[in-house]
């Protein structure tokens, strides 16, 4: 008889985005004659910058000539992208990072969900709440989540608020954690924190042993001086951090896909009887036998996004981004909102008025402006009281959003 991996039951049915396509579509039904804008999105709309389809053609043209043909390539990732990655995102911000430290994968949604694979079960996970559902989700399969409760928490899970009240700033716990996930820029609240908070956890993590997963997605959105770009600008990060970086939000790759996980040598984790063990040999152990490498000719479009003319192109997409957040910022002040984030991420919280739930709010959006966003609630319990916009509509939409909104009274 087959058992199943009955961590899997647990796992509630993705309510969150389900529920907003019912309540989108039964709105529509009813009125077919009104156009509904979605801001609810968290996928990119301009298409690949020219440098990497160029270079992607080049590469379907080599992968056509016997000559040039490639079958599999290395698993962690081709030695011409690796090295770009550590001379660009590293060695240039004074990072010293060696390219067999680098992960080539085909996304950080699967490596933050596959990285627990060589994580024990009975490590405490902490996240930062509102969250990534990924995180959450993949230790709830892996068997280190207990019980969800009806406060929609997980009873073995240490969530540590996020919210207007603390600034967005995660404040160390009294619990003992052994994994903490963080994520900055962050997705969903669109803030970061400065280099010196960021330091208080680096520091925290090397006196209790503690690992950091730390998502690093919106990099490229930054715009503020005192935020890291990478983790392992603070001191003594490579002791304890792993940084996950993906092309998909920097250069469009959401359809193309494409990322990488940083896992130094100089980090460990240990045994029940203490043994400290080198992260990286385990990583690279699960890396080359569950996974057989992102295709050549996608690596090469990666490549290209560090050349002069990628990063030039890249540059501009993040900027149209940047202006659609803008937008949105001043429209939802416009109307006496409090919005947080859309300063160095694409993402714009709201904090909804007293009287409405993340979901009221949601459903006075669509009903009287049709604009449709994500209720926080859905990111966990302290996203309750706020409300996702994102910039990664088309200007036009985006703008016409901010004037329907202007009619809307509270
Ligand atoms: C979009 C996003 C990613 C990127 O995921 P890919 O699988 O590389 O497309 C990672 N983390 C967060 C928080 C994101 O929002």
């Amino acid at each position: 008889m087959a058992y199943v991996n009955e961590n899997y039951l647990k796992l509630p049915g993705s309510y969150l985005f389900s529920e907003i396509a019912k309540r989108v579509g039964a709105y529509q039904a009813a009125n077919p004659d009104k156009k509904i804008i979605r801001l609810g999105i968290g996928d990119v709309t301009l298409p690949l910058p020219p440098a990497c389809t160029e270079a992607m053609h080049l590469a379907v043209s080599e992968m056509a000539d016997k000559k040039t043909f490639r079958g599999y390539g290395p698993e962690q990732g081709y030695k011409f992208l690796t090295e770009k990655i550590a001379e660009n995102d590293y060695a240039k911000r004074g990072i010293s990072i060696d390219t067999d430290e680098i992960f080539v994968s085909d996304g950080s949604k699967s490596d933050t969900g596959n990285i627990g694979d060589i994580f024990g079960v009975d490590n405490i996970i902490a996240v930062t709440d509102p969250v990534y559902p990924v995180y959450v989700d993949t230790n709830v399969m892996g068997g280190r989540s207990g019980t969800l409760g009806e406060d929609g928490r997980w009873s073995k899970i240490v969530y540590i608020p996020c919210t207007a009240e603390n600034s967005f700033i995660p404040e160390i716990p009294k619990e003992k954690i052994d994994i903490l996930y963080l994520c900055f820029p962050n997705n969903p609240t669109g803030t970061t924190i400065t280099k010196t908070e960021l330091k208080k956890w680096v520091d925290y993590a090397r006196e209790n042993r503690v690992i950091i997963l730390y998502d690093a997605a919106y990099e490229a959105y930054i715009s503020e001086e005192d935020v890291a770009h990478s983790i392992y600008e603070i001191d003594g990060a490579k002791e304890v951090a792993i940084e996950f970086r993906s092309f998909s939000k920097n250069a469009g790759f959401t359809g193309t896909r494409c990322a990488f996980a940083v896992v130094p040598k100089g980090l460990f984790a240990y045994t029940k009887s203490g043994e400290k063990v080198e992260v990286n040999r385990l990583w690279n152990r699960r890396h080359t036998t569950k996974f057989n490498g992102v295709p050549y000719i996608i690596q090469r479009g990666a490549e290209a996004v560090y050349s002069e003319a990628g990063q030039a192109q890249i540059k501009e997409m993040i900027g149209f981004y940047m202006e659609n957040a803008r937008i949105i910022r001043e429209g939802v002040k416009a109307i006496n909102l409090t919005a947080f984030g859309g300063v160095n991420a694409p993402y714009i919280w709201l904090k909804t008025p007293e009287e409405y739930t993340s979901w009221q709010f949601f459903d006075k959006f669509l009903n009287e402006a049709n604009v449709v966003g994500t209720p926080g609630v859905g990111f966990g319990p302290s996203g309750e009281g706020y409300f996702r916009l994102t910039a990664f509509g088309d200007r036009e939409s985006t703008v016409e959003a901010m004037e329907r909104l202007l009619t809307l009274k509270f």
